[in-house]
């Protein structure tokens, strides 16, 4: 199947071993059979919500969409220095680790951990995205320690301890039930396995920034009759968002069986300018970006992170657990 993580493969549902069967994969233990989607092996569980079947489609369908904002986003002094920084975290792990990615969109964080010799397993729900990453993995040469299926981060289809390393970026905000993700992600770790999570949004912009922004939007579109509806381009998942406080954050590591993790505050001013320049570049449908403005920037954040009360106010989080 995918020499990467054959013997590791479960039920999603009953976490029974599934074998092949002819074309599918079969679970014994609760009668579910598994089929390859387009190439892709669909581990997804029998039933999934309304919601994750629209944060499936939506992703699934602007996959050029997201493609093209990455390719403007990659430059970004924000975006790599915070990038880089939970990508170092997972570095620790030894060469030839086995690591797991929840929610891979595109595939481009998981790129930089095969280039560092890692063995990868991708998992998402949007078929669409989880193709283009696979696509440039094997692209890239990497065909033999990459592993590409469809999977939900709360039910993940692997045995228990299957994994020295294990990330999700930017995605814990898209899930129903963040806790049962973290706890499943826990569950498929080694003892002594790292979990890093990256970008996550902070909670203060959903009473700040955001209503501010929808506001300037719609005044924008009523008077100017310009700008390409941004509301299309958000998910529901992300409309229904809040992010996750200091305090949160640290529930649900605690909750979900950790013991000890460390969150490290993820821009401010970059950030914030990394944001404005993309909201305004759809705005005006015209390229906005102010990277040397967010070179400037990062090196005061990574100051004021260091401050006590602002600490617990940054734009973003990166976490790791140790
Ligand atoms: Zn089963």
């Amino acid at each position: 199947m995918m020499a990467v993580c054959d013997d590791i493969l479960r039920c999603p549902t009953c976490k029974g071993p599934v074998e092949r069967k002819g074309s599918v994969l079969y679970c014994a233990a609760c009668n579910a059979t598994f089929q390859r989607q387009g190439g892709l092996w669909d581990l997804l569980p029998p039933e999934s919500s309304n919601l994750k079947l629209s944060e499936r489609d939506h992703y699934s369908e602007r996959t050029n969409y997201y493609l093209y904002m990455h390719n403007t986003w990659c430059g970004s002094p924000f975006y790599r220095h915070y990038h880089d920084s939970f990508l170092d975290d997972l570095r620790r792990l030894p060469p030839d680790s086995l690591i797991l990615e929840t929610g891979c969109g595109l595939g481009h964080d998981g790129l930089e951990l095969l280039r560092s010799g890692y063995r990868l397993v991708e998992t998402d729900i949007a078929p669409g995205q989880l193709r283009e990453a696979r696509r440039m993995h094997r692209e890239c040469g990497f065909s033999a320690s990459s592993a590409h299926l469809l999977a939900d981060a709360e039910n993940l289809p692997f045995a228990t301890g299957s994994f020295d390393g294990a990330f999700m970026v930017a995605s814990l905000h898209h899930l129903p039930d963040p806790l049962a993700s973290l706890k499943e992600i826990r569950r498929v770790l080694r003892p002594g396995g790292v979990f890093v999570l990256g970008t996550e949004p902070n909670s203060w912009q959903n009473y700040t920034i955001y209503p501010l922004g929808k506001i300037l939007l719609w005044l924008v579109k009523r008077f100017a009759g310009k700008g390409i509806d941004t509301a299309e381009m958000v998910s529901e998942a992300d409309k229904l968002a809040e992010g996750f406080s200091r305090n949160q954050l640290s529930g649900l590591f605690e909750t979900a069986g950790f013991s000890r993790w460390i969150l490290k505050p993820a821009g401010y001013f970059s950030a914030a300018i990394f944001f404005l320049s993309t909201e305004l570049s759809q705005l005006i449908e015209h390229d906005v970006r102010l990277f040397p403005l967010e070179r400037l920037a990062v090196p005061l954040d990574e100051a004021l992170g260091r401050l006590p009360l602002i600490s617990r106010y940054p734009w973003h989080w990166n976490a790791m657990t140790c």
